[in-house]
């Protein structure tokens, strides 16, 4: 917080800091919790904020309200030309500029992302069986990913992390090959339990593998350090961190679905067209793009976003209630909102 911005804070008492910008609703995958294979309807290229918008937007969050965590996301973030442009606007706030991505793309890219400002990255990664991994994101891309994690750590985009949405059936058996495989690669494993925001509609409680399921797996074959002292100090991160009993690492699991942490949720979002977001699952957007494009000068401008933002911010819920009879599915799957 600097002197001049005041606390957001949330009807719950709940600080809110973290703000995660959707670039793009496109990507280059078709990953099943995510996406369908076909029929996405992408936006409109001038629907789309252009970089300045987005950059207005997050530089009135820190400096208004002192947010201290960004996260670039999509859709595929990397997809959007000249990503690095925006980067370098972002760069020049005193937060924690982060980047969630496919990695596909990170070998041709990592290095310019770094020298732009960017610190580190997500890279998802939900199976290192070519066939599982083809079948999963629908793409043949598993070589291209490893390389990317490669080129994360390469270009200094640490602490590399990686994040795997774990679902029963398809790639559970996997949990334990890929926490060695974080161990041997000094990367960050976070396994998410796989959330109702799949492109097809076809979740089911069924699907799910409980975080204290995929903790007890791993903590067999690599002990964890767990009780007091074991977690680690998670920062922004949703994740319940633990570490290695034998100090390779640490490991995370994001239980949003059997253990929400609502209570402690503090960020929001913006999607690529500009709805401001007050939670994953909500069903309320808050439309910043006619007030970004009404044609009012800047200081006027950065006053009502601000106002629209805080309005917004007065309706953000206590937390979702998936599992629940009154869980209602918001209309947009996790790559429209911005993961
Ligand atoms: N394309 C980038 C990627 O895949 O990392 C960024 C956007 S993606 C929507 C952000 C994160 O959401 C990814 O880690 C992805 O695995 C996760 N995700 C997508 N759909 C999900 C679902 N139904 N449940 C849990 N996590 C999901
Ligand atoms: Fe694309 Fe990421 Fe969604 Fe997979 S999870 S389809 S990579 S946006």
């Amino acid at each position: 917080m600097t002197a001049s911005s005041a606390p957001l804070v949330d009807p719950y008492g709940r600080r809110v800091k973290d703000l995660r910008i959707s670039v793009t609703d496109r990507c280059n995958f078709r990953c099943t919790y995510c996406m369908p294979e076909e029929g996405m309807k992408w936006l409109p290229r001038n629907e789309v904020l252009t970089y300045e918008e987005l950059a207005r937007v997050a530089t009135l969050c820190v400096d208004r309200f002192g947010f201290e965590a960004i996260r670039i996301t999509g859709g595929e973030p990397t997809i959007r030309s000249h990503l690095s442009r925006l980067v370098e606007m972002l760069s020049r706030l005193d937060v924690d500029l982060a980047m969630t991505t496919n990695g596909v793309k990170l070998p041709e890219l990592a290095h310019d992302l770094a020298a732009a400002g960017l610190r580190r990255v997500n890279i998802s990664l939900d199976s290192l069986r070519r066939d599982v991994f083809h079948r999963l994101t629908r793409r043949d891309d598993l070589h291209r990913v490893l390389a990317g994690v490669d080129a994360a750590l390469d270009a200094g985009l640490t602490p590399v992390k990686v994040n795997c949405v774990v679902m029963r059936g398809v790639n559970d058996d996997e949990v334990v090959d890929l926490a060695a495989f974080g161990r041997d690669k000094g990367v960050g494993m976070r396994f998410i339990e796989f959330m109702p925001l799949d492109g097809d509609d076809s979740w089911s409680m069924a699907d799910v593998v409980p975080a204290q399921e995929i903790l007890d797996r791993i903590d067999a074959v690599f002990p964890l350090v767990r009780g007091t002292g074991g977690e680690v100090a998670g920062g922004a991160e949703p994740a319940d961190t633990y570490r290695y009993a034998d100090g390779a690492g640490d490991v995370g699991v994001i239980a949003s679905v059997t253990q929400p942490f609502c209570g402690d949720c503090d960020r929001v979002r913006l999607t690529a067209e500009g709805r401001f977001r007050t939670c994953l699952f909500a069903l309320d957007e808050h439309d910043l793009r006619p007030v970004l494009r009404g044609g009012l000068a800047a200081g006027e401008l950065d006053d009502a976003l601000a106002a629209a933002i805080e309005a917004a911010v007065g309706t953000k819920w206590a937390g979702h209630s998936i599992g629940r009879v009154e869980f209602v599915r918001p209309p947009r799957s996790m790559s429209q909102i911005g993961g």
